[in-house]
């Protein structure tokens, strides 16, 4: 559930955060992949598969910071900027 080698597990604050409590962080994404904004909202523990109650707050968390920061944006919930924990980005 936690490795020393991982960055996400260290949760380093490379940009700006958001939000962050016992499940989750949300912060500016690294990578903005040609949007304006892009904003990642990561599982805190070490797993790629976190149960749907986690997965909905903190995709209901994400929605109420990106319906403030960007206004009109997508999610991509796909699992490709972080290889050991589940994430989603609000991007647009
Ligand atoms: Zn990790």
């Amino acid at each position: 559930m936690y490795r020393e080698d991982c960055p996400l597990c260290q949760a380093e604050r490379l940009t700006h955060w958001y939000y962050a409590d016992s499940i989750m962080w949300i912060a500016n994404d690294l990578n903005k992949r040609g949007f304006k904004k892009r904003i990642i909202a990561v599982v805190k523990r070490h797993i790629r598969n976190p149960i749907d109650i986690e997965k909905m707050l903190i995709e209901s968390k994400l929605r109420k910071i990106a319906n403030r920061v960007i206004g009109t944006y997508t999610i991509d919930y796909q699992l490709r900027s972080v290889p050991g924990h589940w994430h989603i980005q609000a991007q647009g």
